[in-house]
């Protein structure tokens, strides 16, 4: 039978109501406060006249008001849309209109891309920490909440995929949904003995597949604003921590700390990691210093198909992203839509029992994403390049708009960023194909030096000249002294591509 997490959280309340849920730095909300709150925003957005079928979105930091308003919300079968603070005030006004938000509730954080829009919003706004008038506070009433029983179909979330590769697009997500990712999270060990660190933005669907199970199983989350590696570990020394989801930038930030064998992270169950490529001597480093598991998902939020690589049952595997969950049906297409054998590289296609059933109001889009064997079965096309092993395990090359095709031939950017990390002088690397008059495209890379460094581009263009194929030569090499990435760690290839035409032509 079906249980709604806020049914879930109200029976955590009930019997074990001074257990923390949510902890950020010294401020600590037990169950049974979290519940009392919930039913407060639940009953305050009734009053606003908000239904069950309306939407809110937040567009805010991590914060202890942040998770109980999404979770109030739900209480009320209202949906909520998590934006990211990073977006910039266009993208902001399109999802704000996009997922018809009744209401959206603001930090001071994103204070100023909002002066940017105020005259156009078409919804009214409160301040989640106060900073301005209406604040959450003052917001929040005291009349009963009428109690609603919660359709699994009702949509729990609309969550926007990462822009990564073009405008955000809004996804769907019903209860039933999430309520399968709960059950599935039980194999990793979550319990009400549990304590999850979360360090990535709540409105990614990343944060969400480890915050959620937490809170239903009756664990306990610590909350930080913002991801810090040392203020990381010493929360997840000081909590214990057993669980957390981190993105690959993270992880390497912490493992490149000094200091980092005099943090005690002995209480770890599982780690998980998701949403970028996660380099195989990184998994490795993490598996040889961090004591507990190391749990990769490939997936998108879209939900059609994941796999899973558990690195430390699997360190002969850890160039790959894993196998298929059970249930989810993976295959690999050609650029013409044609299956190909098991084996062949090509791009990777999806289907899962949590797929979503569309993009919001975006019908053409959906169209595009989608992919049907010749037995009618529906899957979503991830727009990544891949291969399955013998065994059955994912390795991913680039995502397919990423892919350069130069005087004819497939480069791809993951081959020669592999490479190019190699070199010993640099730190961070990517590798984006330009316009070429001569070839259609050509590879330049963009890399980070490491501190202390004199090494030239020259000298590391030729080094790397000399090692790869001739088409797979670099046309150009260019210093930064950070790649772009987005809030939860995804270089952002477009953004380079396009200032690097804007400069060189
Ligand atoms: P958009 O669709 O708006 O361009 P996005 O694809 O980055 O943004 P998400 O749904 O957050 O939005 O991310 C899914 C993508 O993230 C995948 O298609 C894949 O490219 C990448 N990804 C996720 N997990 C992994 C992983 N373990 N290894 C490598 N890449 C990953
Ligand atoms: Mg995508």
């Amino acid at each position: 039978a079906f249980i709604s997490l806020p049914q879930m959280i109200a029976l955590h309340a009930r019997h074990k109501g001074s257990k923390p849920a949510l902890i950020q730095e010294k401020q600590i909300l037990d169950y049974k406060e979290l519940d009392q709150r919930m039913d407060q925003v639940a009953a305050t957005l009734q009053q606003a006249g908000l239904q069950p079928g309306d939407s809110i979105a937040i567009c805010a930091l991590n914060s202890i008001n942040y998770a109980t308003l999404f979770l109030g919300a739900l209480r009320a079968g209202i949906a909520v849309a998590p934006l990211a603070p990073s977006s910039t005030p266009a993208s902001l006004l399109g999802m704000l209109r996009d997922s018809a938000a009744r209401l959206l509730f603001v930090d001071q954080s994103v204070k100023p891309s909002i002066e940017q829009i105020a005259d156009q919003l078409q919804c009214p706004l409160v301040a989640l920490d106060d900073h301005a008038a209406p604040g959450f506070s003052n917001w929040l009433g005291d009349t009963p909440l009428q109690p609603v029983e919660i359709d699994p179909q009702w949509v729990f979330n609309i969550i926007y995929s990462s822009g990564t590769t073009g405008e955000p697009k809004g996804i769907v997500q019903s209860h039933a949904m999430r309520w399968s990712h709960i059950q599935r999270s039980v194999q990793f060990g979550y319990d009400e003995d549990s304590t999850t660190l979360i360090s990535t933005p709540l409105y990614s669907n990343t944060t969400l597949v480890s915050f959620l199970p937490t809170l239903a199983l009756g664990g306990t989350v610590v909350l930080m604003a913002k991801f810090d590696a040392t203020r990381y570990l010493q929360l997840a020394a000081q909590h214990r921590a057993t669980h957390t989801m981190l993105v690959p930038v993270q992880y390497q930030r912490i493992m490149d700390r000094e200091d980092f064998a005099n943090f005690d992270l002995g209480n770890f169950r599982v780690k998980f990691c998701t949403s970028a490529p996660f380099h195989a001597a990184l998994k490795a480093d993490i598996l040889a210093r961090w004591p507990g598991g190391l749990v990769e998902f490939y997936g998108m939020t879209e939900g059609g198909g994941s796999c899973m690589l558990a690195a430390h049952l699997f360190p002969n595997k850890l160039h790959t992203v894993g196998k298929p969950l059970e249930g989810h049906d993976m295959r690999v297409i050609d650029e013409d839509g044609q299956e190909l054998p098991h084996g062949e590289i090509g791009e990777v296609v999806g289907h899962s029992p949590a797929m979503m059933t569309g993009y919001l109001n975006k019908p053409e889009k959906t169209a595009e994403a989608e992919w049907f064997d010749a037995e009618g079965k529906r899957f979503i096309r991830t727009g990544d390049v891949g291969r399955f092993d013998d065994e059955g395990f994912l390795t991913l090359m680039d995502r397919r708009k990423d892919m350069i095709i130069s005087g004819g031939f497939n480069i791809y950017p993951s081959d020669l960023e592999a490479e190019l990390r190699q070199h010993p002088a640099l730190e961070d690397v990517t590798v984006i194909g330009v316009r070429s008059r001569s070839w259609g495209e050509t590879p330049v890379a963009y890399a980070v030096l490491r501190a202390g460094s004199s090494e030239s581009t020259e000298s590391i263009l030729s080094w790397f000249n000399q090692r790869v194929g001739k088409t797979q030569r670099l046309a150009r090499l260019l210093f930064t002294d950070e790649l772009p990435r987005s809030a939860i760690g995804k270089v952002l290839k477009r953004e380079l591509r396009d200032a690097f035409q804007a400069e060189h032509g």
